[in-house]
């Protein structure tokens, strides 16, 4: 129990924040995942019109944050 607490913890360590406007989410995934997605989001997007439910949250959120912010850069980054 404790243990996957601190896992938890450990997923919501990486996140998304935009240059510009500075917001950052935090999505339950790893630095490799939301690298992956942020290299690959135009993939993700085209598999996503096509698969009706099923993606995981942290993609759902993930693209949606991608989306707002697709006007400026957004890094990858992770909590201090
Ligand atoms: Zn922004």
């Amino acid at each position: 129990m404790e243990r996957r607490a601190v896992y938890q913890g450990a997923l919501m360590t990486h996140g998304y924040q935009g240059e510009e406007c500075e917001e950052a989410i935090w999505p339950a995934s790893t630095a490799a995942e939301l690298r992956w997605l942020k290299d690959r989001q135009h993939v993700v997007r085209e598999v996503a019109k096509h698969v009706q439910a099923g993606l995981d949250t942290w993609i759902v959120d993930g693209l949606a944050f991608l989306d707002r912010h697709g006007g400026h850069s957004v890094i990858l980054t992770r909590k201090p």
